[in-house]
């Protein structure tokens, strides 16, 4: 898999973007055969699961021809690199031509790896330039970073993206609010990417804390990322009357691309970018039948195909994202479908732009009996994924553990920060006092539907 990334330019409208839908078509489906033969020679995981579904990387030829390829989830991910360490069965490359390791939390206490090659980590670079060019960066601009560079899989693409544009980058990261002030004040930024969520913190701590006023720190854009909350309007409108500055959004997925979609200037939805790089199908999530794309307006689960991916390639990959897509021409000329994404089909949260799953938090609870009896709930304030603030949690004390009950609280929060690199607000329990369940585990309470 070697195709030519462009070099820089300052600018990042890629001729995909606008691309005719015939000519874009018949490059998808040459890079699609291409990248099946690959994945066919290199990747045990796809070639048993071709086997077993009875066709070979030959039978597919067209875009059409995709529904014929079994679903990869997330769950058969994880069960690969588990069997497989360090990246998995699914893996085509070596670690020799592995030049970075991304580590998210996983579904379990073992974080799950995603392995770069020096022409993924280009491509990657390259598709989050094309959305935050199109919200706006340019060579002239000053961008303060506040994500989390080293668990989160955009932040350094972030950096390396917006260097490529030209455009001044500032890497703080999140933990370091005075910092990312100093970036406004001493240095001139005028553009700041961030979760919402800490958008949101950010502005109360330079209210509270510095006693001003956000909109005089002189940021005129902020690309929010890494969460859902940045295509909620509700949520825009906040954050802009916080700031006084334009926001937009972009969207990625950790297994997929970091960012394969952002705003253009109309703000009607994340353009879809990276059409040269992996296919976007929408499904029907209950019974998994493809959606038409010919619609002015579909919701579904998007399921994604590389087809240009050295290191982890995936074959039609169910994201779990559910977007509402929109397919109409844009005044901007882009001509790839506009996303958003409106939830998850499964029990996914996110903190703080950090993944966190019920079923990994279970995982280190259990592990710490006789301290606790493994018993827990989650409290959830609003819906799902999106958790602004610390996971709260009450978890019940183990009749083997000792009297000071605070250091065992202590403990668990450590524990939950140290393998699933969250922030928990831990309440112990007495034990037997949480609710039990019969068929089902009950992990997660939502406190919001109790009125
Ligand atoms: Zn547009």
């Amino acid at each position: 898999m070697t195709t030519a990334v462009a070099e820089p330019t300052g600018s990042y409208r890629a001729q995909f973007e606008e691309m005719p839908p015939a000519a874009l078509r018949r490059l998808q489906e040459r890079r699609l055969r291409s990248q099946l033969a690959y994945v066919w020679d290199r990747s045990p995981f796809y070639r048993q699961k071709f086997t077993t579904a009875g066709i070979t990387s030959k039978d597919v030829r067209t875009i059409e021809d995709l529904a014929k390829l079994p679903f990869t989830t997330k769950d058969e991910l994880r069960a690969s690199q588990l069997a497989e360490p360090p990246l998995g069965a699914h893996a085509a490359a070596s670690m020799d031509d592995v030049v970075r390791v991304h580590a998210s939390s996983g579904t379990t206490g073992r974080p799950s790896y995603i392995g770069v090659t020096k022409h993924d980590a280009a491509t990657w670079a390259e598709s989050v330039a094309r959305a935050y060019y199109s919200q706006g960066v340019r060579p002239n601009s000053i961008l303060a970073l506040g994500f989390g560079i080293g668990f989160f899989v955009g932040g350094v693409a972030v950096q390396a993206a917006c260097e490529a544009i030209g455009a001044t980058v500032v890497p703080v990261g999140v933990g370091a609010s005075d910092r990312l002030v100093s970036a406004f004040d001493d240095l001139g930024a005028d553009q700041l990417t961030c979760t919402p969520s800490y958008a949101r913190y950010l502005a109360e701590f330079v209210r509270t804390k510095l006693g001003r006023d956000p909109r005089e720190l002189g940021v005129k854009r902020i690309f929010l990322g890494a969460e859902p909350g940045g295509g909620v309007p509700a949520v825009r409108a906040q954050l802009e009357e916080l700031w006084g500055a334009r926001v937009s959004e972009s969207i990625g997925n950790g297994d997929v691309l970091p960012v394969y979609a952002g705003d253009c200037e109309e703000r009607t939805g994340a353009h879809f970018q990276a059409p040269d790089l992996v296919i976007v199908e929408v499904i029907d999530p209950d019974t998994g039948r493809a959606l038409s794309l010919e619609e002015p307006e579909i919701h579904g689960e998007l399921v994604f195909t590389h087809i240009d991916r050295e290191c982890v390639p995936l074959v039609r990959f169910r994201s779990a994202d559910l977007a509402v897509v929109r397919t109409e021409p844009c005044p901007c000329g882009r001509t790839g479908p506009r996303l958003r994404i409106i939830g998850r089909t499964d029990d996914l949260l996110i903190v703080r732009g950090v993944n966190v799953w019920p079923s990994a938090v279970r995982d280190v609870i259990t592990s710490l009996r006789p301290l606790t009896t493994g018993e827990f709930e989650i409290l959830l304030r609003s819906p799902p994924p999106l958790i602004d603030g610390p996971l709260s949690l009450r978890v019940e004390l183990g009749d083997g553990a000792p009297d000071d009950v605070d250091a065992i609280g202590r403990r668990v929060t450590e524990e939950l920060r140290d393998r699933l690199i969250v922030a928990a607000e831990v309440e112990m329990v007495p034990p037997e006092s949480l609710p039990r369940f019969e068929m089902k585990a009950r992990l997660i309470r939502k406190l919001y539907e109790e009125g």
